[in-house]
């Protein structure tokens, strides 16, 4: 096979959450231009719908899918939605995620239970409901997405967020573990710093934090939603047919610093 071969993801449906913006809908633009079709869900039908047309123009077939991932008969919905609109799902990307700025003294118990059900929780059904798809298409890919903050501790900026991206990397390893067998791979990318609509308001309101937070990148800036295509098209292949349980930081050496 060459190298090409490896990588190529043509013929492939992949299922991306939170497809329709930011970091999601980069993946999702990665992964169809490695000639993947693509399913992406999300809740703003005005984001999902323009989000499409870019993808759509990649040249690949594209569906837009509105799911509230903290539901889970919404979760099981989307999933067979994709596969009859798509044929079938190759990849799942556990990406939406929303974070919750509080310290933790002045957290509700309902504020911690919406970030633990959008960032941990959603990932476990969504993971479930691919489950039987990819083991009778013979193998998939689930790829979860975690944070920094899956490392360090959030502190002030999200004990509930670190708290569930740290559970994400644990799902990911679990599920690695048990799907192995059924040729599935699961593995965890961790992104850096990133500008997304999650993470404006750190330059916007807080630009000690934003200089700091510069100062302590090694490679000196934040990075460009583009640059985890290539992880998470590597992630979706045959390339990593022998990688699973894995984590993955792309953080411009922020984790080693
Ligand atoms: P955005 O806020 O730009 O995107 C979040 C996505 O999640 C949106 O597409 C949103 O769509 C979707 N979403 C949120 N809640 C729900 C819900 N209840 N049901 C369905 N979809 C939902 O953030 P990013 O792109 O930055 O974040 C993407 C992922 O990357 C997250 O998991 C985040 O934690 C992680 N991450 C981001 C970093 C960064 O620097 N930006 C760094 C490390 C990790 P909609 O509103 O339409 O539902």
């Amino acid at each position: 096979m060459s190298i090409n071969e490896l990588f190529d993801l043509s013929g492939r449906v992949a299922l991306v959450t939170g497809g329709n913006g930011g970091l999601g809908l980069a993946m999702a633009l990665g992964l169809a231009r490695a000639g993947a079709n693509i399913a992406i869900a999300a809740r703003n039908t005005n984001k999902t719908k323009s989000a499409l047309s870019e993808i759509r123009a990649e040249g690949v077939k594209a569906e837009g899918i509105q799911v509230d991932v903290t539901q889970e008969s919404e979760i099981e919905q989307m999933v067979t939605q994709t596969v009859n609109a798509l044929g079938r799902v190759d990849i799942l990307i556990n990406n939406a995620g929303i974070t919750m700025r509080k310290e933790p003294q002045d957290l509700s118990a309902d504020e911690w239970d919406q970030v633990l059900d959008v960032n941990l929780r959603a990932a476990f059904l969504a993971s479930r409901a691919v489950y039987s798809h990819m083991k009778s298409q013979g193998g998939g890919k689930i790829i979860s997405i975690g944070s920094m903050y899956s490392i360090f501790g959030g502190g002030g900026s999200g004990a509930p967020y670190s708290s569930s991206k740290g559970g994400v990397v644990q799902l990911s390893k679990s599920l690695a573990v048990a799907w192995a067998k059924d040729n599935i791979q699961c593995n965890a990318i961790l992104p850096g710093w990133f500008m997304t609509d999650l993470t404006a308001a750190v330059p916007a309101n807080q630009p000690d934090r934003y200089d700091l937070i510069c100062r302590r990148i090694p490679t000196g800036r934040w990075g460009e939603p583009e640059e985890l295509q290539g992880t998470t098209v590597f992630l979706s292949s045959r390339a990593s047919d022998y990688v699973t349980g894995a984590v993955i930081t792309v953080d411009g050496g922020y984790s080693v610093m």
